[in-house]
């Protein structure tokens, strides 16, 4: 483009575009945000929005679109939801006294990983953004929420873990370097549906790096918060706030406290177990409702909500932090009035957490300043009833609460109760609370006594009885006369408009009363922002204490939160012990009986330990509860690690230090990955990390791929899981193949169990009650005929099935199997090769192809089509 030509804002905005070259750029002109160029063409296709044009000083129009500045945001949330990033240019100086251009610079930089505003944020959820960074030690992972002030850091050696990681926040915006895109950028695009954003080695580092981190974490040396200058952590720490500086403008002293972690402090939940086990959202439609922290939370703020999510994505392993959570639930469980009273004072508690943080960013709002106020009201009551708590965690904390009398008296006297939304039309500041706003005010009101007064008084010297004054923007206040009176307007009127019936007329004593009353509006408007402004440093300034109440405030609510659900639920302290077992009597699903209708989900007991029965293989027909249970085993164990109380009669358990789910391929068709493949990567990831701590459940592996491949997976697998030289994990294995039972004599530490069925005749009933040994039918066709298979195909069925047990009986079966399962496998082949083509065709932009290059292009494809490429 021809910049030269260019008008001076044209090229103004050209100029800034190319600092946000990743940005859609909304440029502030009057009472709109406008967009140019590729821009505009894109935000008039994605908002369906008109697309315009604008004389640039080019010959042809510059293709426009634009926003009004006042809806912007509901505009800014959709692009944002479409993954796109905003960058907002502002005017710097009121256009009316700019010499030349305006000056404008881009004021905030919008994108998923770093949301503010909060009708774009779940005030349930954190929303972070992640910084990823590779080098051959292995990778630096930071996590940052700067709607909560909240930042994480921690490394790791290998990919997976990283993974794992990054899936146990679910970031919504991911910055990597070269060399982690290499190694997670598939993973992570794929299966957490966040495509990683790839910055230069240089984002990444700086001479002045040490000193940037210790000026944000206010430290005197990297030690005094645990890093050092070659970690990676420090590196992803770093990347952060280069991040964070960019996007907003160096608003961001108020996330000071980094929290530094080994994963270690954690169980360990894979990308795949978190999925399967639903501990925060279902698999199928990644809604919450159906999942765990559904059953669990009865938070009665956002700040706990977030708080019970975050523990449970992040279970404890150390028994006695698990138990600290335990007792203080455990108090709550028993003290039912307290539970109440508590419960009603958290619900008059508002997001505190979202509003500090708009508070340093300069957001906040005169009413969010009065919502922090009514929340702080509720402190001393809050000490009170805490005051005669015995359990560990609550008592310190009643002891530790700061009930913030200071912040809060100020807040009382400074901002009138119901303050508009904004601070710009003024009515925010008490009265009482500033001299020279309370003199301006009564200039105000007066004012309008003073008008009635002239108005009287030109009515009485006049002698016109109908005569008026009145306001609006254009000439301010002034005499409005009729037609039929104008033969007595005297000669001091000045004459301003004349209007069909009426003349409009000002003198100069009304111009003088006018200025008092406007003077002092404007005036008052300004001084009350400057007011505001500064109630808002005064309380930024003690953003650390108050930061600290909504931690209280988010571990109280939880607390209450599971032990209300305990005590609903009819849930048990779980007795944690040093031990590797895990005793469970009566337990049940947290889930699956909240969600069954008709019928009781019926209890059953659960055993293992590290001696002679590490591993259970269960068996039992299709639909007989054999997932259920399995489940119902690894979630109590998670909700126990949490501090929560569980659904059984009776628990005793160690606590393991990783879970594993791995779920046989066709039960896995909804996710689209029933893959054989991906079921086997799934298995290795297990053999590879489990440990004898583990717990690991395997739902019918081996699922995917031909009856004997499979059965000898599971055997071997089996094997190498109860083996403890090998591994030894803890082991439930749920299959249908019912020759594993045999391990139960061969190997030790296994046991059989099996889901009990009634049958009779043709009927069977499922009693669900697992019972020791292994079942010797898999009821198969029982089933079909339950689910209403017609009866002839029932029948027909069960003759065929007894011709191949002759068979099978015979060593006849198994050649005919193979011959059945080679043509299988060709069509498998043929499949995956149109799969294939249709992939390569979607990604074909024909437009560039030469005729010549095409019909190459076509010529390849059929010869892949016809399998010989
Ligand atoms: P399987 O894995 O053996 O095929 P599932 O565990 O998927 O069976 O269970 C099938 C259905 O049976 C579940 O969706 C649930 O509705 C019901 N179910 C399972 N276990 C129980 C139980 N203990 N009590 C009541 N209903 C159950
Ligand atoms: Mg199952």
């Amino acid at each position: 483009m021809e910049q030269e030509q260019m008008t001076p804002m044209m090229r103004q905005y050209l100029k800034t575009k190319e600092q946000y070259k990743d940005c859609i750029l909304f440029y502030r002109l009057g009472d709109f945000y406008e967009m140019f160029f590729d821009d505009a063409i894109l935000v008039s296709r994605e908002l369906e929005i008109t697309l315009t044009g604008k004389n640039c000083g080019l010959e042809e129009r510059a293709p426009m679109c634009g926003v009004p500045f006042h809806s912007a945001d509901t505009y800014i949330a959709r692009l944002i939801a479409k993954g796109y990033k905003v960058a907002i240019c502002e005017q710097l100086e009121d256009p009316r006294l700019a010499k030349g251009i305006v000056k404008r610079d881009v004021i905030r930089v919008v994108t998923p990983g770093t949301l503010v505003d909060e009708h774009m944020l779940d005030e349930k959820k954190n929303n972070y953004l992640c910084v990823a960074y590779k080098n051959d030690k292995g990778f630096g992972l930071a996590f940052s929420d700067i709607s909560t002030g909240e930042i994480y850091a921690t490394t790791m050696a290998g990919a997976s873990y990283a993974e794992n990681e990054i899936a146990r926040y679910a970031p919504a915006e991911i910055i990597v370097n070269a060399a982690a895109q290499a190694e997670i950028g598939v993973t992570v695009t794929d299966r957490l549906g966040v495509k990683p954003e790839v910055r230069e080695e240089d984002f990444f580092s700086s001479y002045t790096m040490e000193e940037q981190v210790l000026l944000q974490f206010r430290a005197a040396q990297l030690s005094d918060i645990g890093l050092s200058a070659d970690g990676l952590d420090t590196i992803a720490v770093f990347g952060m706030l280069q991040y964070l500086e960019h996007t907003q403008k160096g608003r961001v002293a108020y996330i000071d406290h980094l929290e530094l972690y080994a994963v270690s402090e954690f169980m360990e939940i894979d990308l795949a177990t978190r999925r399967n086990l639903e501990i925060t959202e279902t698999m199928r439609d990644k809604s919450k409702r159906g999942s765990l922290l559904w059953v669990l939370d009865k938070t009665k703020t956002s700040m706990g909500a977030r708080k019970l999510k975050q523990w449970l994505e992040k279970p404890l392993v150390n028994p006695i932090e698990i138990n600290n959570r335990l007792y203080s639930v455990q108090e709550l469980f028993d003290n039912r009035m307290l539970r109440d009273d508590l419960a009603e004072l958290l619900s008059g508690i508002y997001d505190m957490a979202r509003i500090l943080s708009r508070v340093s960013l300069g957001t906040v709002s005169p009413r969010d300043l009065i919502s922090l106020k009514l929340s702080l009201e509720k402190l001393p009551e809050l000490g009170a009833l805490l005051h005669n708590a015995k359990s560990p965690l609550l008592s310190t904390i009643s002891k530790k609460l700061d009930i913030m009398e200071d912040v809060r008296t100020l807040l009382e006297a400074a901002i009138q109760d119901e303050p508009p939304l904004t601070f710009k039309d003024g009515g925010v500041i008490r009265d009482g609370y500033h001299e020279e706003v309370d003199k301006l005010r009564r200039a105000m009101t007066e004012g309008k006594t003073w008008i009635a007064q002239a108005e009287a008084q030109e009515r009485e010297e006049t002698g016109i009885k109908n005569l008026r004054i009145a306001y609006n923007k254009v000439f301010g206040y002034y005499i409005e006369v009729t037609k039929s009176n104008l033969k007595d307007v005297p000669d001091t009127y000045i004459r301003k408009q004349t209007l069909t019936n009426c003349e409009r007329f000002i003198t100069p004593r009304l111009k003088e009363i006018e200025e008092l009353i406007l003077g002092a509006s404007e005036k008052i408007s300004g001084l009350e922002a400057a007011l505001f402004e500064e109630v808002r440093k005064q309380v930024e300034a003690q953003t650390d204490r108050l930061k600290a109440v909504c931690e209280t405030i988010a571990t109280v609510d939880v607390l209450a939160a599971l032990a209300e659900v305990a005590y609903k639920n009819d849930y048990v302290m779980p007795e944690m012990t040093e031990s590797g077992e895990l005793t469970i009597r009566d337990g049940r699903h947290p889930v699956v009986e909240r969600m069954l209708r008709d019928t009781i989900f019926v209890p059953n007991d659960a055993h293992l330990n590290t001696t002679d029965s590490r591993m259970i293989i269960l068996t039992g027909p299709n639909m007989a509860g054999k997932s259920t249970f399995m489940r119902q085993v690894a979630l109590i164990t998670l909700m126990a690690q949490i501090g929560s109380f569980v659904p059984a009669s009776y628990a005793r358990m160690g606590t393991v230090d990783k879970i594993f789910t791995r779920v046989g391929a066709s039960d896995d068709i909804a996710a689209g990955q029933s893959t054989f493949m991906l079921e086997m990567v799934e298995v290795a990831g297990i053999l590879k990390n489990a440990t004898a701590k583990s717990l690991v459940i395997l739902d019918e592996i081996g699922r995917g791929t031909s009856t004997y491949d499979g059965l000898s997976i599971a055997w071997a697998v089996a094997e190498f899981m109860q083996d403890k030289k090998k591994i030894g994990a803890k082991t439930l294995f749920a299959t249908h193949y019912h020759e594993l039972t045999e391990l139960e004599d061969k190997l030790d530490g296994v046991r059989n169990f099996r889901i009990s069925v009634k049958k009779r005749g043709d009927d069977i009933t499922f009693l669900r009650k697992i019972v020791p040994g292994g079942a010797d039918d898999s009821f198969g066709i029982e089933v079909a005929a339950l689910a209403g298979v017609p009866n002839e195909v029932v029948r027909r069925a069960k003759e065929i099935l007894k011709k191949i047990e002759e068979e099978d009986l015979n060593g006849a079966y198994k050649v005919k199997k193979k011959q059945r399962e080679a043509p299988q496998f060709q069509i498998g082949f043929e499949e995956n090769a149109a799969l294939e083509i249709a992939e390569e065709l979607k990604t074909l932009d024909v437009t560039t192809y030469t005729p010549i290059e095409a019909l190459n292009k076509l010529y390849e494809l059929t010869k892949k089509a016809k399998g010989d490429l």
